[in-house]
């Protein structure tokens, strides 16, 4: 079975934005009401992992850390 991990920016909050960006990536606030983006969020598909960091790069590797954790879980431990 293949997870994967998705990351998706977040407010101040922690809850996920979707407001739509400008082309510098910064939320357009003014058109949108966006509070404003303080980090990003990583959930994992296959289980109810997540991390949230400031950094988007280190949620991919932290991301590709956990998924690698599935990986190594044997999936049949019957013997
Ligand atoms: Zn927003
Ligand atoms: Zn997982």
């Amino acid at each position: 079975m293949q997870y994967v991990t998705t990351i998706q920016p977040v407010h101040s909050d922690n809850t996920v934005c979707k407001h739509p960006v400008t082309d510098t990536g910064e939320p357009n606030d003014h058109k949108t009401g966006c509070t404003g983006r303080s980090g990003y969020i990583a959930r994992c598909s296959g289980c109810s992992w997540r991390r949230t960091s400031k950094a988007e790069a280190q949620l991919e590797r932290l991301g590709d850390l956990h998924l690698r954790s599935h990986l190594n879980t044997p999936a049949l431990a019957t013997s």
